[in-house]
C-alpha cells in the first residue's frame, strides 16, 4: 500500500487545514521584515495562511499573525502583505 504524505499546514486565521502549497507562508526575516514566502526558501519564523486576502486580512486583524510571528506589524508591512497576496492569487475571487 502506498500513502503519499501531502504535507499540511493549518491558517492562523481560518484553521483549516490544507496542503502546503495551497498557502502562503509569512516569514519574519532575520532582520525583522516580513516577507511572503512563495518557494518556501525563507528562512526565520514562519506562520501559514491561505492565498486569499480575507485570510490574510483576518490574520492581521486578529493579531494572529503577529503572536505567531512575535512580530508587530505596521502600516508598511501590512500594505505590502495586502499587495503581495493580491499579486499571488490567480483567479481565485473567494
Ligand atoms: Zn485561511
Amino acid at each position: 500500500m502506498k500513502t503519499r504524505k501531502i504535507p499540511m499546514r493549518t491558517c492562523v486565521a481560518c484553521q483549516a487545514k490544507r496542503p502546503k502549497r495551497e498557502l502562503v507562508r509569512i516569514v519574519r526575516t532575520p532582520q525583522g521584515d516580513l516577507v511572503l514566502d512563495h518557494k518556501g526558501k525563507v528562512s526565520g519564523r514562519g506562520a501559514y495562511v491561505c492565498n486569499r486576502k480575507s485570510c490574510v486580512g483576518e490574520a492581521i486583524k486578529t493579531r494572529r499573525l503577529e503572536r505567531a510571528l512575535e512580530v508587530i506589524l505596521t502600516d508598511v508591512m501590512v500594505d505590502a502583505l495586502y499587495r503581495d497576496v493580491e499579486g499571488a492569487s490567480d483567479g481565485d475571487m473567494a
